[in-house]
């Protein structure tokens, strides 16, 4: 009897270090491949694993301490921020693709997945994050969305993206922008430079566009041919109109010889703004469509300008 019971003991231990065993396999499994970091109250990393380490290029004692901020692309919105603290300072889940920034600058996509680490006492001492990488089938996504030539977003993304800026400009009671965009006399310009002249010339456009569209909430399309739109947002109709004049500007201070574009004889773009007032509703053919009218103003009054579609004039018509 007193011998069993010694028997079992040791029986008891056995399969404890045997479960030990198990769960460190575990967990050396997970810090190897679970990007996982646990943060105190304000963000600051308490912990990583050596995944977290691989993927963002930091030594695990570079990032104990640092705050979470440290990894933050500055092509994420704040706004994603604000409303990933919102959630898990509620005691909530957060969840969703975040392009976080390596220690070489390189970026990287993780979904990630944050809980709040709760007491005994039902208060939050900090969080726990768990992501995926999804680097890859982001850039496969982007692909698809991507026009190969000039790397603006292409019309695709255009439907995609459109609906979506709608509502949350009207949520955040800003000015939604669109501005259609046309090379002035591009036939001509082909005509007289070769077709991959002209090509070099849409990247140009491009480049020079997003130059001034650089914010992290401004998107640049190529419609089609040589016709190109910019998504973005501003405080009021004037100051959308100053910063489409800024981009016709930069575009005719390229220089870019145009023999067959009188009387400017250099490249340049005619352009048409619509203004979206927060307050209305818009029908997304209507805003495609009016931009377009104010585009061809633009042409009709002598190119290389900017025309503004006047809201007023459509109660007018009504
Ligand atoms: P307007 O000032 O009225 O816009 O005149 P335009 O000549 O620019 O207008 P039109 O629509 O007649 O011609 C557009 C030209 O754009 C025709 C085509 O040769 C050129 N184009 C369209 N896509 C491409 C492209 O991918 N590469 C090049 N090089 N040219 C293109
Ligand atoms: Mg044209
Ligand atoms: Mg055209």
């Amino acid at each position: 009897m007193h011998k069993d019971k010694h028997v079992d003991g040791k029986k008891l231990i056995s399969e404890l270090e045997s479960l030990l065993d198990e769960i460190h396999r575990y967990s050396d499994t997970i810090n190897q491949y679970v990007i996982t970091s646990t943060s105190d109250l304000q963000g600051n990393i308490t912990s990583v694993s050596q995944a977290f380490c691989k993927i963002s290029g930091y030594e695990e004692h570079e990032l104990i301490g640092q705050n979470h901020s440290l990894l933050r692309h500055p092509d994420m919105p704040s706004e994603l921020y604000q409303d990933l603290w919102k959630t898990i300072q509620s005691g909530e889940t957060w969840e969703g693709e975040v392009k976080n920034k390596k220690k070489n600058g390189d970026a990287y996509w993780v979904n990630v997945h944050i809980d709040p680490i709760i007491d005994e006492s039902d208060e939050i001492t900090g969080y726990l994050a768990v992501r995926q990488d999804i680097t890859d089938h982001k850039y496969i996504e982007s692909l698809t969305v991507t026009d190969e030539l000039t790397g603006a977003h292409n019309r695709r993304y255009y439907n995609q993206v459109l609906q979506p800026e709608i509502d949350r400009a009207k949520r955040d009671g800003r000015y939604l922008c669109f501005l259609m965009m046309d090379a002035d006399n591009f036939k001509k310009y082909n005509d007289t430079y070769g077709h991959p002249a002209g090509d070099e010339v849409l990247k140009t456009i491009v480049s020079s566009t997003k130059s001034v569209f650089k914010r992290a909430g401004d998107y640049v399309f190529r419609l089609g041919g040589e016709e190109f739109a910019v998504l973005f947002r501003a405080m009021d109709q004037e100051q959308a109109f100053l910063v489409s004049e800024k981009c016709r500007q930069a575009i005719f201070d390229c220089n870019i010889e145009h023999s067959g574009n009188p009387p400017f004889q250099r490249l340049t773009l005619s352009m048409g703004l619509m203004v979206l007032e927060p307050k209305q509703s818009y029908i997304i053919e209507e805003i495609y469509k009016y931009a377009d009218e104010a585009l061809y103003k633009a042409k009709q009054n002598g190119r290389n300008r900017v025309e503004v579609h006047n809201t007023d004039e459509d109660i007018e018509l009504f």
